[in-house]
């Protein structure tokens, strides 16, 4: 039903890079015959989920929505697709994203343009566009997406789904096509708090493979639910409300936190000062990340390669002049520049001594509350075209979420209403370290 349903919504909405046909009929059937067996199956057996085009496949084609790696059929799985294999998960595709991961739109994407299911004449988000679209438009149960500034959360707020970005370290990146790997995480997307809670619990945990991954008991997510919140004191980031906030986005986000106070939760204003300088850090850490992340598509290990070059140097120039997009260009530059000598103890240091501060206004905010929440967008979904020429207003697209990645904590984002053109609304819940437990229970009671 998933696949016919893909197929019927593919031509318009292009979530979907790949689709997995063969794949997921053959997986559907193995779970089949373990239930008419009496075998146990896992958790998620038999649940069509798609996967972003950042995370290796074995034998099956990993874009990133890159032309550099149009021809590249990973040798290799990620743990996180490893894990649903092995629990009989229904893979029924590999999903659209901007090259690399880097937009908000996924127009960066160098294959197609994802349409957004509430109105198709706008973007869905990014850079996770095609794993929340697909979510959104029931082409898929749930799916993963991969955030480094918001790329889970954005897309989530603009498709109407809820969306999670894990503690880093929380889930192994192994075999996630690295951006900023300092900020990277894997995470899931469904339309319920319950389905989202039961996927992280399925993909999360130890793995020695990444060297970042943390070796922590995973708890039973599904027992944090919780139908009233009394006792919990929810902080409201001030900083969030600025300039460039709609005012409809502000009204429903602010609606919803009085539904959490009529739940029983203590509510109260918390100034996160340095909030504000998250954006403009990130733009030097992670496309300082980057250009080192990205040095690897040489035309000699992954991906395509130009014959017409005469010699190795312009092998490497031709095959990257032509394989990569302008915003990954962009951002190679950037981080190139940001790194070089003379240069590094001005931007990337300095910025990295930024990101401590912005960690250490969190660290006080959670003296005092248990979870914190903004709006996860300062707009609803916005028409494609309408800021491709304007990287710097599709860079604000992330004003919110950004801080979050940089102090390594979870972030949330959950429906809260509809704007005047019915396009959804999305709130973020920012929890401590680890304390995705407290997201789940503050979602939970909510929706
Ligand atoms: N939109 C942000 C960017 O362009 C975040 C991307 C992401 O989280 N992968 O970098």
């Amino acid at each position: 039903e998933y696949l016919q349903r893909i197929g019927e919504l593919e031509p318009k909405l292009k979530s979907f890079l790949c689709v997995t046909s063969d794949l997921a009929l053959e997986t559907a059937k193995q779970v089949d015959e373990k239930v008419a067996s009496g075998e146990e199956i896992g958790v998620l057996a038999g649940i069509p989920i798609a996967i972003k085009d950042n995370m290796s496949t074995k034998g099956i084609p990993t874009t990133c929505a890159s032309r550099i790696l149009e021809n590249f059929i990973p040798s290799y799985e990620s743990t996180v697709t490893q894990k649903l294999r092995d629990q009989g998960a229904v893979i029924v595709g590999k999903t659209n994203l901007d090259e690399f991961a880097m937009g908000s739109s996924t127009e960066n994407s160098g294959y197609q343009v994802t349409a957004n299911p509430w109105d198709i004449e706008r973007v869905p988000g990014g850079s996770s566009g095609g794993s929340a679209a697909a979510v959104s438009a029931d082409e898929c149960v749930v799916s993963l997406g991969s955030d480094t500034g918001g790329s889970i959360r954005q897309p989530a707020s603009f498709c109407g789904v809820v969306g999670l970005k894990p503690t880093y370290g929380l889930v192994s990146r192994f075999g996630l096509v690295a951006y900023a790997s300092s900020l990277d995480q894997i995470g899931p997307f469904a339309h319920t708090v319950e389905d989202t809670a039961i996927l992280l619990g399925a993909i999360a945990g130890y793995d020695s493979k990444d060297s970042t991954s943390l070796n922590v008991e995973i708890p039973d997510y599904t027992q944090s639910f919780a139908t009233d919140l009394k006792g919990l004191k929810v902080g409201v980031i001030k900083e969030t409300y600025s300039d460039g906030l709609d005012n409809i986005v502000a009204e429903k986000v602010n609606q919803a936190i009085k539904e959490l106070e009529k739940l029983g939760a203590q509510v109260k204003e918390i100034s996160c000062p340095r909030f504000r300088y998250g954006l403009p850090i990130y733009y030097i850490i992670a496309p300082s990340e980057a250009s080192a992340n990205l040095a690897r598509y040489d035309a000699v290990k992954y991906g395509i390669r130009d014959e017409s070059a005469d010699n190795l140097l312009e092998m490497y120039t031709k095959t990257r002049a032509k394989g990569f997009g302008a915003e990954v260009k962009r951002r190679i530059m950037l981080g190139t520049y940001a790194l070089s000598a003379g240069y590094y103890d001005a931007y990337y240091l300095k910025a990295q001594k930024v990101r401590t501060l912005i960690k250490q206004d969190f660290d006080n905010a959670f003296h005092d509350v248990d979870v914190l929440i903004s709006p996860t967008s300062p707009t609803t979904a916005f028409k494609a075209g309408e800021k491709t020429d304007d990287p710097l207003s599709m860079y604000l697209s992330d004003l919110m979420t950004i801080p979050v990645n940089l102090a390594g904590l979870p972030g949330m984002s959950l429906p809260c209403g509809f704007d005047e053109n019915n396009l959804p609304i999305g709130m973020q819940l920012i929890g401590n370290v680890l304390r995705e437990d407290v997201l789940f229970k503050v979602g939970y009671a909510y929706q």
